[in-house]
């Protein structure tokens, strides 16, 4: 977890790789269904350009087939999801289903003028100014309140410093996973 911009999706990757598991990206998946025009992209759309959540329900719908059909045997990295207290009780319902529950969140630390540089000079469709704004409020409202919920659900947060060398936060949560 992260602010946007945080590198949770690059960190997400190498970590995964690293790990040999796979990674569900809800940005990267609802990027796709955009280029591929499926209705759910179509849905999506209009909230992502203007820096809005995409409603739970399609959220957890991404989600719960991502691990309907996840043979990795729970070992997997979840990028850009839970964003809202909802979706985190969602996916609570969905892994006890499988028998399974969260080792750790590792949450990116960035502030917020480091963000504002990262994202304005990034370039992607919805990293315009007012959605950069719009984006930065909805994860002080929805999202990092999910944090909190987790330290009070038995789930580990471990915070690393998401400033610096790409590689050197990489070693950060491998430790911080005692891996
Ligand atoms: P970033 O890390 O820069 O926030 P993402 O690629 O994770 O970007 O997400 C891009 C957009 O996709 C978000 O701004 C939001 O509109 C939508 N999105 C992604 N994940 C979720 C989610 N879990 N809940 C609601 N909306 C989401």
């Amino acid at each position: 977890m992260g602010p946007p911009g945080a590198g949770k999706g690059t960190q997400g990757e190498l970590l995964a790789r690293k790990l040999g598991i796979p990674r569900y990206s809800t940005g990267d998946i609802l990027r796709q269904a955009l280029r591929d025009g499926t209705p759910m992209g179509v849905e999506a759309k209009r909230f992502m350009h203007a820096g809005e959540l995409v409603p739970d329900g399609v959220i957890l719908g991404i989600i719960g087939e991502a691990l309907q059909h996840d043979d990795s045997g729970g070992g997997f990295l979840l990028d850009g999801f839970p964003r809202t207290v909802a979706q985190a009780e969602g996916l609570q319902v969905l892994l006890a289903d499988q028998g399974l529950a969260l080792d750790a969140i590792v949450n990116l630390v960035v502030d917020d003028a480091e963000i504002g540089k990262r994202l304005s000079t990034r370039g992607r469709k919805d990293d315009t100014v007012d959605t950069i704004r719009r984006r930065l409020e909805v994860y002080r409202a929805d999202t990092r309140p999910v944090l909190e919920w987790y330290g009070n659900h038995d789930t580990r947060v471990l915070s690393v410093k998401g400033v610096g060398d790409i590689e050197e936060i990489q070693a950060h949560i491998l430790e911080r996973l005692g891996l």
